[in-house]
């Protein structure tokens, strides 16, 4: 399969890999992969087990469902809840909790809440029902961003009207700004992720790169992929540079697609985003710009001012920020399952705590339940 088993060669991969324990021998080294496609590759091929000891990969926040905010989906709920709504969604948002309640409840409730592939399904199904609001959940990084942008512009343009986004974009250069800027962090260079940069290109991270003296690389998501963005990582903080490098060569370009950029210039201005478990990180989002804002479902509703607080028992924050492995949450595996998900990481099929979940659970048990004696009330 072009491009799938060339980069799971397993030759290749041993090659790599001597390259890396010959050469990492200054550390130790903690890297972190931004994106949640990366982590499940690396859990999911054993890479962080294939390492020298003196490197450690530690997990970002690239995962788009884990980051949107608890508010965001209660006001998705709210939406959703409404009889003359029909709310569309990727499949992966259905089970995220948000408080007290899930996309599916809403569904089994009553709610006309639908799957959909492409934002574009969507507007077809607004299309097909001139009588009812569809509401697409337009959740994600620089990846989905263009589609949905692209999607509200036909919408205006075919003179749609009961068609509207429920936005919650989020940009991942800012959020690599706010992990280097916390005190407690350990990070020393970043496996940025290839898709987005294949929107984006590579313009925003030299002045990252410089700023915190970190190594950025930008690598893709197949084992030998990985490895080497990992390789070149460990060669440049062995020679103490921090520059930044394209390893994935095969669809990053410096600049990006300026197509899909002008599309997004054109629908999207930059804006404060709050990120679940993190809090908000300045210019770390977009919302509709004035033209579109006719499209706004959280205007349409009338839902911006709702507010909701974390559950205090999902450590989702510490894990997105790499403070944490999931393993080492209480809850991983015993109240918190991919079935009784507490956090949106143990349910997003981008999420660190589903990746150990499904990949590790035997290696790392998970801590046994504290049963509490019973009391007696009165
Ligand atoms: S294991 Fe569950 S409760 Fe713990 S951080 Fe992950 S999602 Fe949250």
């Amino acid at each position: 399969m072009k491009y799938i088993d060339e980069f799971n060669n397993p030759d290749l991969a041993r090659r790599l890999l001597d390259d890396i324990h010959a050469t990492a021998t200054g550390g130790p080294w903690a890297m972190m992969e931004v994106c949640g496609g990366q982590t499940h590759s690396i859990i999911r091929h054993g890479i962080d087990q294939l390492l020298p000891d003196s490197v450690e990969l530690i997990h970002g926040p690239g995962c788009p469902v884990c980051v949107t905010p608890l508010e965001m989906i209660d006001k998705a709920l709210e939406i959703a809840s409404r009889p003359d709504v029909i709310f569309c969604s990727f499949g992966d948002m259905l089970r995220v909790p948000g408080t007290g309640r899930d996309l599916f409840r809403v569904r089994s409730a009553g709610g006309d809440v639908r799957v959909v592939y492409s934002p574009m399904d969507a507007l077809g199904i607004a299309r097909r029902h001139p009588d009812r609001q569809v509401v697409f959940f337009g959740i994600g990084f620089e990846t989905t961003a263009p589609a949905n942008a692209m999607t509200v512009h036909e919408a205006r343009r075919l003179g749609i009207r009961n068609f509207s986004l429920l936005v919650s974009h989020v940009r991942v250069p800012p959020a690599v700004e706010a992990i280097m800027s916390a005190p407690d962090c350990r990070v020393q260079a970043f496996l940025a992720a290839g898709h987005v940069c294949s929107v984006m290109g590579t313009g925003e991270y030299p002045q990252l790169a410089e700023r915190f003296e970190v190594p950025i690389v930008v690598t893709g998501f197949e084992p030998l992929d990985i490895l080497e963005g990992i390789r070149r990582t460990v060669h440049q903080l062995e020679r103490g540079e921090h520059r930044v490098e394209n390893a994935y060569e095969r669809a990053v370009r410096a600049d990006g697609n300026p197509a899909a950029l002008r599309m997004i210039e054109e629908v999207f201005e930059v804006t404060d985003r709050a990120w679940r478990g993190i809090g908000v990180i300045p210019r770390s989002g977009w919302r509709l710009t004035d033209a579109f804002r006719d499209f706004d479902a959280e205007r349409r509703f009338d839902v911006g001012g709702l507010r909701a607080d974390e559950p205090r028992d999902c450590r989702s924050g510490e894990v997105l920020q790499g403070l944490i492995k999931p393993h080492q949450c209480e809850a991983f595996g015993t109240t918190c399952t991919p079935r009784t998900p507490l956090g949106a990481t143990m349910v997003s099929s981008e999420g660190a705590c589903a990746a150990y979940y499904l990949y590790r659970r035997l290696e790392v048990p998970a801590r046994p339940v504290q049963v509490q004696e019973a009391t007696t009330v009165g």
